[in-house]
């Protein structure tokens, strides 16, 4: 039995037995969310790197007020609507040059799904028996089986260990050993069987914040090619400013066969998600023969709301907020920069809006004591920050104000002080 006074909730990556006491929010406004005690808290990550727009953007609410006036769901298979239409129309505007059709769904995880399945499901319609796909170590790519398959092994999926299906890994590009991590990229190629290769471009996210240039990324691409394997840019963390462009593959002049974008889609106001691809992919899948057909769908596929919202969002990217994005790395690298010099940290990074660094400790580690003791004192401090083990990192909406920002780097540095 449930006692009375405790929640019946069952919290994502939580571990109640430790942590049973929850935030209770009651408003969001651009970079900050309110407590229902009225604590005004600086949301430093985004919401986990949804938000980029800010809480409750106006323009965004109210095309999902008006949208929920007018339709708010219907099956997506055999009917269409504008905001689904106009979404798609612009997305490949936006996107690298070469991607065609456009996929919807409804969460990270399920655009890398449905990047899998398109991949395999291409190979299998032409007739070639690739199924193998390759995947870089320390990568996260969702929490569904299928993603848990392509991403680190480790803690979070011991339990699913037998469920999860065999891929081929190669290093991560660590600066000075790019070389084997291309390396072992062609001889996987090499192999007959290499279907896909699947790669979150310049910043490994959940996996640490590990950044790799863009050369990199456009090496990786070539070699794929080379070897006719598809390349899936899993931009779902990435995408939408993050790491200075709009998407990453755009510094390396990278076109993906296949792109997932999800997280800042919507602006953070509603889940959707889309998987890009290029028409070959999308022909191998075209004919008369049912048994081709693309089985993929969910309930909500394309839902018109959440589609209104991202229309809105794409709206918000013609009316000025690259500048913001430009603007926000500007301020970044400005507060990031005193601690390249500062002994209490190593690996001070950034990557356009994103900065990361590693505080110094002992019992480093994602399940070490560190991280949930500088979760705790930035929360004191009424600053949303979510270090990953000891690696601290910073990923604010683009309304952040540089008063904002110097707040978060000086709890940055009492942390290192109080915790290290
Ligand atoms: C967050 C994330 C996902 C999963 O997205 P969800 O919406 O949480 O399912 C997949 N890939 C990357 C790179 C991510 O950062």
């Amino acid at each position: 039995m449930i006692p009375a006074q405790k929640s019946p909730i069952w919290h994502p990556f939580t571990q109640h037995a430790l942590h049973d006491q929850m935030t209770r929010i009651v408003r969001g406004e651009g970079a900050y969310f309110y407590t229902a005690d009225d604590r005004r808290i600086i949301d430093a990550i985004s919401s986990w790197w949804v938000v980029t727009h800010g809480h409750c953007h106006p323009h965004i609410v109210r095309a999902i007020q008006n949208q929920a006036e007018q339709l708010n769901q219907i099956i997506f298979a055999g009917h269409t609507h504008d905001p689904a239409e106009d979404v798609a129309a612009q997305l490949l505007k936006l996107a690298p040059r070469g991607l065609e059709y456009v996929f919807f769904s409804d969460s990270g995880s399920t655009s890398v799904e449905v990047a899998l399945k398109m991949a395999l499901g291409y190979w299998h319609n032409i007739g070639v028996p690739r199924t193998r796909i390759i995947v870089m170590q320390h990568s996260y790519h969702g929490d569904t089986v299928g993603t848990m398959s392509v991403g680190a092994r480790g803690v979070f999926n011991k339990a699913y260990e037998p469920l999860l299906f065999d891929v081929a890994s190669i290093p991560f590009p660590a600066a000075g050993h790019e070389q084997a991590t291309l390396d072992a990229l062609e001889a996987a190629c090499k192999t007959q069987t290499a279907a896909a290769f699947i790669v979150e471009p310049l910043i490994l996210g959940a996996g640490g914040m590990q950044m790799y240039p863009p050369s990199v990324l456009k090496e990786m691409k070539r070699i794929c090619e080379a070897h006719d394997v598809l390349f899936i840019a899993d931009e779902v963390m990435t995408g939408w400013g993050r790491t200075g462009t709009l998407f990453a593959c755009e510094q390396a002049d990278v076109t993906p066969d296949i792109a997932c974008y999800s997280k800042g889609l919507t602006g953070g106001s509603l889940p959707l998600a889309v998987t890009l691809c290029r028409a070959e992919i999308y022909d191998a899948h075209y004919s008369s023969d049912r048994s081709r057909t693309f089985f993929h769908s969910s309930s909500y596929t394309a839902n018109p709301v959440a589609c209104a919202a991202a229309r809105a969002n794409l709206e918000l990217w013609q009316h000025g907020a690259g500048e913001r994005v430009a603007s926000v790395a500007t301020m970044q690298e400005r507060l990031i920069a005193p601690f390249r010099a500062d002994a209490r940290f190593e690996n001070v990074r950034r990557t356009g809006t994103i900065t990361a660094l590693d505080l110094k400790a002992s019992d480093a580690g994602y399940l070490a004591g560190i991280g949930p003791k500088l979760q705790a004192f930035f929360a004191r401090r009424n600053l949303l920050l979510r270090p990953l083990g000891n690696t601290i990192y910073v990923m604010p909406p683009y309304c952040v104000t540089e008063a904002d920002l110097v707040e978060i780097y000086a709890a940055i540095a009492d942390a290192a002080d109080e915790l290290a």
